[in-house]
This record gives structure tokens, C-alpha cells and sequence, in this order.
């Protein structure tokens, strides 16, 4: 009895002996540092033949209907290698494939199917045990071994549990190998973007700058030290609040918090920046936000122009285009004045002319044109000289601008000609105002002799039926009555009795 009983505990402890070693090596094969996946595959095959006692061991990768092998490990010759390639329905692993499962054969040869299956007619292996390798989820192919011993007895639970527990093993290692691959993969390309942006970042012709939401110089390219006269690290030190021109610090500061509320992805701006000597410069600046994956807000980037040249351009262009038009405007003034008088000449007279008889005949109200003529004055400039007579016509013109409207359009018609133009003005009011000017024009003292006017009046008054004369015969009319005046004796008013037609 008491030898059973130490036979059995024997056994006991041999197989629990036999279960620890599996479990060794296995957890020694997940956490071996392998340098590389072919030295992991070697470890694998090795400790599997080990454990399960068997000559061969196979790696297969699946694709389609493809076996191909990754790695062979046996202990003497064999006529497969790492890189070859069968249909996969010509092997035992199918089985595994189809089933998604380990399988294992114990003796081909006593197996109907099996025995005229063309791995047993090739090769002649009578033990086989495979499980399928799993990798992120799918199946990726087979850990296999075989022998050209059958298996007796066939292989045991234990052993096929192990055998799947080292496919499942194999399948992390893949994982951790595609993963690190892929992990080292996307640093290469990170270092390489990270040194592309580095490059195109500091070698820039345009100033940059990563800004931190308060506005501190993370990182400025040398375009922008050589904008703003500052080194690097001096600029790393501040704000750009600090080299804002306080003018334009205001407008950024709204446009930055807008950006950062999200009411707006960025802002464009022309700003002055302070430079280190004091100077300031022109830039054009551009600002848009870089937000973390869940939106909040990282940084600024920033590209600054520098615009001086452009700005002193633009301004050079503004002063010369003022200065054009002052060009113009008094040229224009010239063109349209007396110089003598100062008062409009004839050419702008009958240009306002045209305008405001369009507008009387709008408007329905009268109008009244006025001729003034100087009279005797030629005997005037015989007597006194022709610079006198200059002064006598500024005088009178003078005198004249005096006692009318000042809205109303005088003008130098002709040698010692004017003529007024007086809107919305009913014929009495215009006659009162001729003699008004007449007497004035009398009274004159400061002449070497008192000279007189002869005035000739026209109206064109609506509802009076004659409304619609026109300019040349409105200026007949007050001609024709100056004449009377003149005919009268001068130093008189007469009005056109009837109008010409
Ligand atoms: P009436 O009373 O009939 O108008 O006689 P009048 O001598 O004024 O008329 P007339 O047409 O014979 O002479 C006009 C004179 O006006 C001739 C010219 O010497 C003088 N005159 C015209 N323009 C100027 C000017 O710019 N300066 C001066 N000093 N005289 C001028
Ligand atoms: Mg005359
Ligand atoms: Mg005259």
C-alpha cells in the first residue's frame, strides 16, 4: 500500500513538474529580450521541439490560399527552408486554417485520407500538432511540428494546450514586434517632419513666431529677429505686447481673444512693432490658433510681413496724388477765374448758366440775368492809363459783389462787361437790387474820377409765358435792354420789355 501510494505521489509530482517546466518556458519565451522576430521564431521552434518532443518545427505565415514559411527549425536535414512557399491545401495545416483550431495527427500513415495525403507521401510525417497564430484579432498562420515518428501514445492534453499556448505566446511577440515597427516607423516620420518644419521655420524670408496664449515668444525664426533687431533669446525673454506699438496693441488684443472665444480662426492686421533701437516698422501681420485634439488652444502662429517699404511707398504715391489734384483744383480755379477781378470768367459763367436755367425750368421759379456795362470807359483809360482803369474795373467788380447775393453768380462777361445771374429771383427783387449796385458803383471815391454802369435786366419767369427761353436769348434780351439803358443815357437800369423769341 505504501508503495502505491508513493508511486502515485510520484507521478503527481512529475507531472506538476512537467506543467512548471512548460510554464517556465513558456513565460521565458514571451519575455526573452529577442534582438530581432527571426531569433523569436528560432526560441519558439526550439522550446516547442523541446517540450513536445518533436524533430521539426515550422512557422507559417497565411496569405489566401498560400503556406508560406517564415521559419524551419529541425535536428538533421530537411527539405524545407525559411522562404518557401506552398498551396496551402497541400499541407496539414489547412486542417488548422479550416478549422481555426489546433489540430494533431498522431500516425498519418493509419489514416485513410492521411495516408495518401502529399505531405505524408512527400515527406512522410507520421506525428503532427499545430495551432493557429492570432495577431491583432486575426489569423496570421501556424506554429507546427512534426515528425516522421508516430506519436504513441498520441499526444496528450496537456501537451496540445501547451502547444496552443506557445501559438498564442508567438502571436503577442508578432503584436509587440508590428507594433514597435509601426511605433518606430511614425518617429522616423515625426523626426522627419518635426526636422522639415525645424528648416522651413528658421530659413523662412517671412518672419514666424509660435506665440503662447498670453502672448510669450515660444519660438521666433531669424527673419523675425532681423524685423524686430532683436536676438533670439532676447525676444524668447518677452511679450509681443512689449514690441507693439501701444497704437495697435488694442486692435491685436481683441482680434487675439476672438480667436481664442472661437468666434473667429485668425486675423490679418497691418501693426507697428518697436523695434530694439526704437525705430518702428510696418508689418503685416497673420495669426491663426493650433488646438489640442479636444480644441483647446495651444498656441499661436504667427507670420509677420515687414511692409515699411511698401507703407513709405504708398505714402510717397498719396503725397504726389494730393499733389495732382491740388495741381488741378487750381488749375481748374484758374480756368474758370478773371484774374483781374478774381470773379468768375465768361467760360464758367456760361457753363453755370446752362445749369441753372435746367434747374429754374425743375424748379418753376424765376430767374433773372443782369448785364452790366462800364460806361465811357474807354475815355476813362485815355485819360487815367490803362492800369487805372485796371483798378476801376476791380473796384466796380468789387463793389458790385457788394450789393448782390452772395449766392448769386457774378461773373466778368467780357472787357468792361459783367454780368450776374440771380435764382429764385422775381423781377422787382432784381430791378431793387440793379439800382442797389448802380448807386453803389456811383459812390465808388477812391477813383481818380467817378465812374458809372449801365445795367440791362432779363428774366425768364414761370406761368409769364416765357419760361422756356433760352441762354442766347435771355442774353439778347438783357442786352437789348443795356443797350436802352445806354441809348437812356447811361448810368441807368432798364429791363427787356419783351423778351426775344
Ligand atoms: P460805352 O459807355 O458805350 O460802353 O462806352 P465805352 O467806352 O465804355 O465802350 P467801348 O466798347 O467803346 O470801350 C470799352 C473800353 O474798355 C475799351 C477798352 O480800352 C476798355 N477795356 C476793356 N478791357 C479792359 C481792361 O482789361 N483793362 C482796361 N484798363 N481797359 C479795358
Ligand atoms: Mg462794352
Ligand atoms: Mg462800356
Amino acid at each position: 500500500m505504501m508503495m502505491v501510494t508513493e508511486l502515485v505521489n510520484h507521478s503527481i509530482s512529475d507531472a506538476e513538474g512537467l506543467q512548471a517546466e512548460r510554464l517556465r518556458e513558456l513565460h521565458r519565451v514571451l519575455v526573452a529580450p529577442h534582438p530581432n522576430v527571426e531569433a523569436a521564431y528560432a526560441d519558439v521552434i526550439a522550446t516547442g521541439r523541446h517540450i513536445l518532443d518533436m524533430k521539426i518545427g515550422m512557422i507559417s505565415r497565411i496569405v489566401d490560399d498560400r503556406y508560406d514559411v517564415l521559419a524551419v527549425g529541425s535536428d538533421g536535414e530537411i527539405d524545407i527552408r525559411a522562404g518557401d512557399s506552398f498551396p496551402l491545401a497541400n499541407t496539414y495545416c489547412a486542417e488548422v486554417i479550416a478549422r481555426l483550431r489546433s489540430v494533431s495527427i498522431d500516425c498519418a500513415g493509419d489514416n485513410t485520407f492521411l495516408c495518401v495525403h502529399p505531405v505524408y507521401l512527400r515527406y512522410g510525417f507520421e506525428s503532427y500538432a499545430a495551432a493557429p497564430v492570432w495577431v491583432n484579432g486575426r489569423i496570421y498562420g501556424t506554429l507546427a511540428f512534426v515528425d516522421p515518428r508516430k506519436r504513441l501514445p498520441g499526444f496528450g492534453e496537456g501537451e496540445v494546450e501547451f502547444l496552443e499556448m506557445m501559438a498564442t505566446a508567438l502571436g503577442r511577440i508578432l503584436e509587440r514586434n508590428i507594433a514597435d515597427r509601426d511605433r518606430r516607423l511614425a518617429e522616423k516620420r515625426l523626426g522627419e517632419a518635426a526636422r522639415l518644419f525645424g528648416t522651413a521655420f528658421d530659413q523662412a524670408p517671412i518672419g514666424m513666431a509660435l506665440v503662447s496664449t498670453d502672448g510669450r515668444f515660444l519660438k521666433v525664426n531669424r527673419a523675425l529677429c532681423r524685423i524686430c533687431g532683436y536676438e533670439e533669446h532676447e525676444l524668447l525673454a518677452i511679450d509681443f505686447q512689449n514690441i507693439t506699438d501701444p497704437e495697435h496693441l488694442q486692435t491685436d488684443l481683441s482680434l487675439l481673444e476672438a480667436v481664442l472665444r472661437g468666434e473667429r480662426e485668425d486675423y490679418r492686421i497691418e501693426k507697428r512693432y518697436i523695434r530694439k533701437d526704437g525705430s518702428l516698422v510696418w508689418a503685416e501681420l497673420s495669426v491663426s490658433l493650433v488646438r489640442d485634439e479636444d480644441g483647446g488652444p495651444l498656441y499661436f502662429v504667427s507670420q509677420i510681413q515687414n511692409i515699411d517699404d511698401q507703407k513709405a511707398l504708398l505714402a510717397e504715391l498719396e503725397a504726389q496724388k494730393a499733389q495732382v489734384e491740388d495741381v488741378n483744383r487750381r488749375l481748374e480755379r484758374l480756368a474758370s477765374t478773371d484774374s483781374l477781378t478774381g470773379l468768375a470768367n465768361r467760360r464758367a459763367f456760361m457753363a453755370r448758366f446752362e445749369e441753372e436755367l435746367a434747374r429754374h425750368e425743375a424748379l418753376g421759379k424765376s430767374l433773372c440775368l443782369v448785364l452790366i456795362d462800364i460806361d465811357h470807359f474807354k475815355r476813362f483809360n485815355d485819360h487815367f492809363g490803362h492800369p487805372a482803369g485796371d483798378e476801376a474795373l476791380r473796384r466796380v467788380a468789387e463793389e458790385m459783389a457788394n450789393h448782390l447775393p452772395t449766392d448769386c453768380l457774378l461773373a466778368r462777361h467780357g472787357g468792361e462787361e459783367f454780368a450776374a445771374l440771380l435764382t429764385a429771383t422775381e423781377i422787382h427783387d432784381a430791378l431793387a437790387r440793379a439800382e442797389e449796385v448802380r448807386d453803389a458803383v456811383a459812390g465808388i471815391t477812391d477813383l481818380p474820377s467817378p465812374v458809372t454802369i449801365s445795367i440791362g435786366l432779363a428774366s425768364c419767369a414761370p406761368g409769364s409765358g416765357h419760361d422756356d427761353l433760352s441762354r442766347a436769348e435771355l442774353i439778347a434780351a438783357a442786352d437789348e435792354a443795356l443797350y436802352c439803358a445806354k441809348e437812356a443815357g447811361r448810368n441807368r437800369v432798364e429791363v427787356a420789355r419783351r423778351p426775344k423769341a
